[in-house]
């Protein structure tokens, strides 16, 4: 067990040799372990009225979990909230960002320009979401407990300690103040409804032979892609809409292309054809900086086609072409004025040495470009024919590279699908299907292109469904005063 775990957790609410999914009206939850070597005693540790109080269990330590266990335990002190971690909590917040974490955007003040940065969810986002819990929220939030954040020229948030540790922390600590039990190094494997509406989880350690069952008041499924998260939620009555990679880069066909590895572009267009995808969708036209690989192409541009291109990629096999515009903002006119004048200017320099400064390209791209168009670098610009030029001047607006598939390190990696967006009520991001069962995050068919919206999603879904269930356990709590 790693982290703040919580090993008072188990005992704390006592034990039970089978699990009573008759207990409906009891507020009371139960846990018990097939491991009697641990558990030999029945031993309740909550006072008379903690153990009273409902529970909210969490599936998944991520972004989305353990600020929606924040949110619910903030407004219902006395609801008992236990996140539930396979691994170690916040691993991808650690790891997000280079190490930086991009926490979220910061130049998308109006809802509906931020809708339109999640390929999946942009119509849905337009409404309350953001609304309730937007970027300023979540700026707010962290700076508030002590998480100085800065926002870069692209607009993405960063702490200003440059270490996503500093999110992690914050997280932790506030987490662990508020009361929120973390157990680490389990699973939750299955789930299912009792008749009283309440949710039966088994829990299990992969390490050592051990299973645990919970029964819970409310269940927040905050699991991010993994494949256990969309198995719980479909045993709770959801469908998964297929998951397939979203935000990935491109594998080029083209040996020579590996030789300009490291070379950027700061502004390209690039559009991406793919024979699975009929009519024209103008997101797989998109203009922004690019970087070549050494397999292939990568950078926000690269980023933002794959994620708008995710589920067609996913159907054409991660084939296509790619067009790209190098000069974008020079009509292809004016690119062929260019290079005809430049040639009359520079008859005695060699085509290679010489490239014209206007096109604002770097020697080993333009190399590669003559290359391609079979011109010898070595020759004087006065032995090159307009005929030629006008073919360069082509290629450079319209260059077509052949996409043979995805790359295969993760830069920033997503999910595309989870939960469908129709059997969930986003204002409160509860189960349409079943009440009081909530989903935050990646686990929903929700994701946003580079530049922090994913993050933003987990914390927007984290909040609004903290928010919910903790209202729902302070209603829950007077209700029950009233009746005594
Ligand atoms: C390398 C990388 C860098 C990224 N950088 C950024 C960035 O800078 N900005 C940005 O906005 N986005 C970034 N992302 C995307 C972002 O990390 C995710 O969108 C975000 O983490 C989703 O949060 P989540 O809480 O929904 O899921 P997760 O963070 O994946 O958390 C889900 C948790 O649930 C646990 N879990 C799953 N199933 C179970 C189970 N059955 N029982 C117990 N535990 C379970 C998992 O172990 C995991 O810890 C990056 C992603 C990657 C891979």
């Amino acid at each position: 067990m790693t982290s703040f775990a919580f090993p008072r957790f188990i005992l704390r609410f006592g034990v039970s040799s089978k699990p009573s999914s008759t207990n409906a009206r009891n507020h009371g939850f139960f846990i018990f372990s097939t491991n009697k070597r641990r558990y030999s005693t029945s031993k309740p540790l909550l006072s008379q009225q903690s153990s009273e109080a409902e529970l909210l269990v969490v599936v998944g330590g991520g972004a989305a979990g353990i600020y929606g266990a924040i949110r619910a335990k903030t407004i219902a002190p006395n609801l008992n909230v236990v996140v539930i971690e396979k691994g170690k909590p916040l691993s991808k917040v650690k790891i997000s960002g280079g190490g930086r974490c991009n926490v979220t955007n910061g130049h998308c003040s109006d809802n509906l320009i931020l809708a339109e940065h999640y390929p999946r969810g942009n119509k849905e986002l337009r409404g309350s979401f953001f609304s309730m819990h937007g970027p300023k929220d979540t700026m707010s939030w962290f700076s508030d407990l002590g998480v100085e954040l800065k926002t870069e020229d692209d607009g993405r948030v960063f702490p200003v300690s440059n270490n996503s540790s500093s999110v992690v922390d914050c997280l932790l600590s506030e987490a662990k103040q508020r009361g929120v039990l973390l157990q680490t190094g389990k699973v939750v494997t299955t789930a299912s409804v009792t008749v009283g509406g309440k949710f039966l989880l088994k829990i299990e350690k992969r390490t050592i032979d051990f299973v645990d069952y919970v029964e819970a008041d409310y269940l927040l499924i905050a699991s991010g892609s993994s494949k256990q998260g969309y198995t719980l939620a479909t045993q709770v009555g959801h469908s998964i809409v297929e998951p397939v990679p979203s935000l990935f880069t491109f594998k080029i066909d083209d040996p020579q292309l590996a030789e300009l590895s490291g070379v950027t572009f700061p502004k390209v267009k690039a559009k991406l054809k793919l024979e699975t995808v009929g009519r024209s969708i103008p997101q797989l036209t998109q203009v922004g900086p690019m970087l070549v690989t050494h397999w292939g192409l990568s950078g926000p541009v690269i980023l933002r086609l794959s994620a708008w291109g995710a589920r067609n990629l996913f159907s054409s096999d991660y084939e296509g072409i790619l067009h790209v515009d190098f000069i974008p903002d020079v009509h292809i006119d004016d690119v062929k004025s260019i290079l005809i004048q430049h040639k009359n200017q520079f008859v005695k320099q060699k085509v290679l040495n010489w490239c014209p400064s206007k096109l604002g390209l770097v020697k080993r791209f333009w190399k590669y470009i003559l290359d391609r168009e079979g011109l010898n670098g070595d020759i004087l610009w006065a032995s090159v024919s307009n005929n030629t030029l006008l073919s360069v001047a082509s290629l450079l607006k319209q260059y077509s590279f052949r996409v043979k598939g995805k790359g295969q390190f993760k830069d920033e990696f997503v999910t595309a699908g989870g939960v469908p967006l129709s059997e969930i009520t986003l204002s409160t991001m509860e189960s349409k299907i079943q009440s009081d069962l909530f989903f935050a995050g990646e686990v929903l068919n929700i994701d946003g292109v580079t530049g922090g919206f994913n993050f933003q999603n987990a914390w927007s879904g984290g909040y609004i469904a903290g928010t919910s269930i903790g209202n729902l356990a302070v209603a829950a709590k007077l209700n029950e005063e009233v009746v005594r």
